[in-house]
């Protein structure tokens, strides 16, 4: 499994994160998210989290 996050439509909420701490991280200059690749969360949490970003930023790929 591999995250990306389009940080043209990240808004920096940071559920992301919260969610999912080993999958994502914040970039405290872009206040956006970035993916840690590989994620170190589970799946369902990852899930999770893409179906919870308000922004649809992030995409899995299989
Ligand atoms: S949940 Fe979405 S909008 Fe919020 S920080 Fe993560 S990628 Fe960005």
């Amino acid at each position: 499994m591999k995250i990306s996050v389009d940080e043209n439509l990240c808004i920096g909420c940071g559920a992301c994160v919260n969610t999912c701490p080993q999958s994502f991280k914040m970039n405290q200059e872009k206040h956006k998210s970035e993916p840690i690749n590989p994620p170190g969360d589970p799946e369902e949490k990852i899930k999770e989290a893409k179906d919870n970003c308000p922004a649809g930023a992030i995409k899995i790929e299989e």
